[in-house]
């Protein structure tokens, strides 16, 4: 072959890769917009019967150079590509990286707003006890000028079957009762959709907690309730895994989601779990949905809550969870972790919340 023959071969090849790329361009093109219509009509991405139809046509095709296993193989390759652009289109327009889904006033727990610049404190017993116990530690909380939560669990997912599992409904009218008293809007957690109707009746805000991220028949239930949800990331969840947990309330029709982050588990048992503050950078970087740091429940001890708090507010959390108890070795639940009066008082006074040091300055959106 001569030197000639060889580079007028050489340009027709390059003459085919530019028509095969803009074919696979046009291809990718019609990609999305297949992509379009499965989401419209909440069609799953992937059909793994089209594309052996698709193969099964390529290989009745006439025979040339390339054999069945080649073609498959370039095929596959394609397909495969094909599958990721719909998915990576599918996470761009994801209710939960929506930046216009957050009203600009936040989201409102009744006269609190959540993810509107100041950070709000929720704060409360693990469990509800007793008419004293609420009564007391609802007074401390409602004497703080800070914006605060009343949280506390009438129905405890509890790892111990034999362990105290909550008041149930007459813990939620305890909470509700006390709250109302002291003028502070409630958050506790709804463990099923059996109870959901009772919770959400009684409470202000509905908390899913870290055992039940993944229940996706109680968040599609969450998403037909007109109360503002807080969802807690799983011990194991994924980044991905805790926003495709939020979507699903968000994509059954309720766009009140915060997001909590309550620690993960790692190999690490000097806390109770590993707080990843990369997490609610991350979060507030990729979402518009609030995000708050469950201080309690990640280091699961008191010595380092307050440089923690102030770290989880440098990366940008709308808010702190605080577990707080006035008799913390009398506790019925994670009576360890609970702060007692004074601790929480200290706490909060050395984070600006108690009025007595610097107040916290409002932070703009992002
Ligand atoms: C709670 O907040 O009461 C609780 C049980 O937390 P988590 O779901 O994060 O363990
Ligand atoms: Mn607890």
């Amino acid at each position: 072959m001569t030197q000639r023959s060889l580079s007028e071969l050489r340009r027709q090849i390059d003459g085919l890769n530019r028509d095969l790329l803009q074919l696979l361009q046009r291809r990718a093109e019609i990609v999305l917009e297949i992509a379009a219509v499965k989401r419209s009509e909440n069609l799953d991405s992937y059909e793994p019967s089209r594309e052996e139809e698709m193969l099964e046509a390529l290989l009745a095709a006439p025979p040339g150079p390339f054999g069945p296993e080649a073609i498959k193989e370039i095929f596959r390759a394609i397909f495969r590509s094909s599958l990721d652009l719909q998915n990576r289109e599918r996470d761009r327009t994801m209710l939960a990286r929506r930046r216009d889904l957050l009203p600009a006033g936040g989201i409102r727990v009744r006269q609190v707003a959540i993810g509107a610049g100041r950070p709000v404190l929720f704060a409360g017993p693990c469990s509800v006890e007793t008419p004293e116990q609420m009564d007391t530690i609802a007074a401390a909380l409602a004497e703080l000028p800070g914006p605060t939560i009343f949280r506390a669990g009438a129905y405890k997912p509890r790892t111990n079957p034999y362990s105290f599992q909550g008041l149930r409904e007459d813990g939620l009218r305890l909470l509700q009762s006390t709250a109302r008293r002291h003028g502070l809007p409630t958050v506790t957690e709804v463990l099923d959709t059996a109870t959901l109707d009772v919770v959400a009746e009684h409470a202000d805000m509905l908390q899913v907690g870290a055992r039940n991220m993944y229940n996706t028949e109680l968040l599609k239930a969450l998403g037909k309730v007109a109360k503002p949800v807080l969802l807690k990331r799983g011990f194991m969840a994924t980044l991905d895994e805790f926003l495709l947990s939020a979507e699903y309330i968000l994509s059954h029709g309720n766009e009140a989601v915060v997001l909590c982050e309550r620690g993960i588990r790692t190999f690490e048992p000097w806390t109770r779990n590993t707080l990843d503050l990369a997490a609610v950078a991350l979060l507030k970087k990729e979402t518009a949905l609030p995000v708050i740091v469950d201080l309690s429940h990640a280091l699961g001890r008191r010595d380092i809550m307050l440089p923690c708090a102030r770290a989880a507010l440098a990366v940008g959390a709308d808010g702190l969870m605080l577990e707080v108890h006035h008799r913390p070795e009398q506790a019925l639940s994670d009576g360890f972790q609970q702060l007692n009066l004074n601790e929480f008082a200290a706490l909060v006074t050395a984070l600006g919340w108690a009025g007595t040091a610097a107040p916290q300055q409002p932070r703009g959106k992002p």
